[in-house]
């Protein structure tokens, strides 16, 4: 049988790979980013009533009303950000589908995207999936900053758009103003369309401060930005989505939805609205809630001969193996890892268009119980001194 060739190459995700091995060899699963814990209980409440209430069939196409007037509110209150809610949102399946679709609606065969690497999985098979070309550039370790004269080199008179992701999976940083300075520049001056990815928007660690990309001068009519419930609400199996833009590209989006999955469950749409209009002690909460599981994994990885990035965002830490792996790839000690210690994490390879830029990076997920973060710290130091490969 034959299989389109973009798709013949790609392989399966790292993520359901590990999570597999992890489940096979009882390995305490710090490798896929889905917290082990439930959404807040007003929400999984919120999301019964609408099923009784019988919010049971297809939503309208781009999002119930009651969503995109939560989204509005929502950007507003946090960004001062004023959008309509009848033509700036569209409600998607996951921020996954939003970025589907926004790659569908602005890129064509032979364009050119610029991605920031590591780069979160989907967006390069999504460039591709178009025919389009993805342009990376490097986040070079130990701080992954964003460097503006190798941003600037990756532009060419093809390049149409560039992803970027505030907080970044993996390496947690949050941009700052300058660094999200030097991409407006840039996109003004070229003509691209930004595709913000800030899926982690309300997961910052003090003194950083997430900004919408959107609202910096001249952005909000070239950048499409996508953001989720799955992280803010740990609901990451709602798949409850939106893209936020101007009227033209949203109009866009809304054409590729509609033919892509139409629409996305409605009773949970009803429950992430009540989510976006929680008080600011749920939002102060949540921010407690993972600085502290933060610093218990970033206290335990303290006691290994890891090499650890800490993050200013987003709930990951990467850590550099090279000092323990003896040359040996990220893969094959995630693997290790999993079967000798029994905890997971991902390697950073496939988060990069040349794996070698990867090779000794790996990330742990922290959006998880702290006791089985603490599950996890005990083993890692139990086999501090056996992590050298
Ligand atoms: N963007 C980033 C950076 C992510 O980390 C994830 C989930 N891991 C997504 C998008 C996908 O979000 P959703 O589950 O809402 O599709």
């Amino acid at each position: 049988m034959r299989i389109s060739g973009v798709v013949a190459e790609f392989g399966s995700s790292i993520f359901s790979e590990m999570s597999a091995l992890a489940q096979s060899v009882g390995a305490i699963n710090l490798g896929q980013g889905f917290p082990d814990f439930d959404p807040p209980a007003t929400l999984m409440a919120a999301a019964c009533r609408a099923i009784e209430e019988g919010h049971n069939q297809y939503a309208i196409s781009h999002g119930e009303p009651a969503l995109r007037q939560a989204i509005a509110e929502h950007a507003a209150r946090w960004y001062g950000q004023h959008i309509d809610p009848d033509c700036n949102v569209c409600v998607t399946c996951g921020a996954s589908e939003a970025l589907w679709c926004a790659v569908q609606a602005v890129v064509g065969p032979g364009d050119e995207v610029i991605v920031l690497e590591p780069t979160f999985d989907v967006y390069v098979p999504d460039i591709r999936m178009v025919r389009a070309v993805p342009v990376p550039v490097v986040l070079q370790p130990p701080d992954f900053r964003l460097d503006p004269d190798a941003l600037r080199a990756a532009v060419s008179p093809r390049t149409r758009a560039i992803i970027v992701n505030t907080p970044h999976n993996p390496t947690g940083r949050v941009f700052s103003p300058e660094e999200l300075a030097a991409i407006a520049q840039l996109c003004i001056e070229h003509d691209l369309v930004a595709i913000a990815d800030e899926v982690y928007e309300h997961i910052v660690f003090a003194p950083h401060r997430h900004i919408r990309l959107a609202t910096l001068d001249g952005m909000a009519e070239r950048t499409i930005t996508i953001s989720s419930g799955a992280k803010t609400f740990a609901a990451t199996g709602w798949k409850c989505g939106w893209a936020i833009g101007p009227e033209p590209l949203i109009t866009a989006i809304r054409r590729v939805h509609q033919f892509t999955t139409f629409a996305s469950a409605t009773p949970f749409q009803y429950a992430i609205a009540e989510g976006l209009r929680l008080g600011d002690e749920f939002f102060a909460t949540l921010q407690a809630d993972y600085t502290r599981r933060r610093a218990v994994l970033l206290e335990a990885l303290a006691q290994t001969p890891l090499k650890v990035f800490p993050p200013e965002g987003a709930y990951y830490v990467v850590a550099d193996i090279s000092t323990v792996a003896n040359g040996t790839s990220g893969y094959q000690w995630c693997r290790w890892l999993a079967e000798h210690v029994g905890v997971a994490a991902i390697p950073l390879e496939m988060f990069y268009l040349d794996p070698a830029h990867g090779r000794s990076l790996v990330r742990f997920a922290f959006c998880k119980r702290e006791e089985t973060l603490l599950a996890a710290a005990e083993r890692l130091v139990a086999h501090a001194a056996a992590l050298r490969w």
